[in-house]
């Protein structure tokens, strides 16, 4: 096993811990772009939004659910934003399905 969240998720390698429960770990993203950066992960390998099956439809439901959670628990009435990286163009990085949460400061748009 090679992929990095799937480390993260096991354990194997250190994370800051946000929330998680049986489907969803949430964690502090290593590089954070905002006052508030948490990267929401499912504990199930998923490579990409691409890659989700209509099967899974609940668990991204469910990982959308714990990002609003997590911006409830850490105050950001003011406003936040929920960003799933997919693929070359969409800059994603790291081929395991992740929503960032990005809050604490005024965020622009469009992003680069
Ligand atoms: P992507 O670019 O795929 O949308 O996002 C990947 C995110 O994972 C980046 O924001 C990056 O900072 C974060 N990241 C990469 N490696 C690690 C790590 O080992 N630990 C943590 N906490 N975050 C990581
Ligand atoms: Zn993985």
């Amino acid at each position: 096993m090679s992929c990095i969240f799937c480390k993260i998720v096991d354990k194997q390698i250190p994370s800051t811990p946000v929330y998680e429960d049986e489907l969803v770990y949430a964690f502090a993203d290593i590089n954070p772009k905002a006052p508030v950066h948490i990267l929401v992960v499912p504990r199930e390998h998923i490579g990409s939004l691409h890659d989700a099956a209509k099967d899974e439809h609940a668990l991204l439901g469910h990982l959308l659910w714990v990002a609003a959670e997590i911006a409830r628990q850490k105050n950001l009435a003011n406003g936040y934003r929920v960003v799933a990286n997919t693929g070359n163009d969409g800059g994603q990085t790291v081929d395991h399905l992740h929503l960032h949460l990005l809050g604490g400061r005024q965020l622009t748009w469009p992003p680069g």
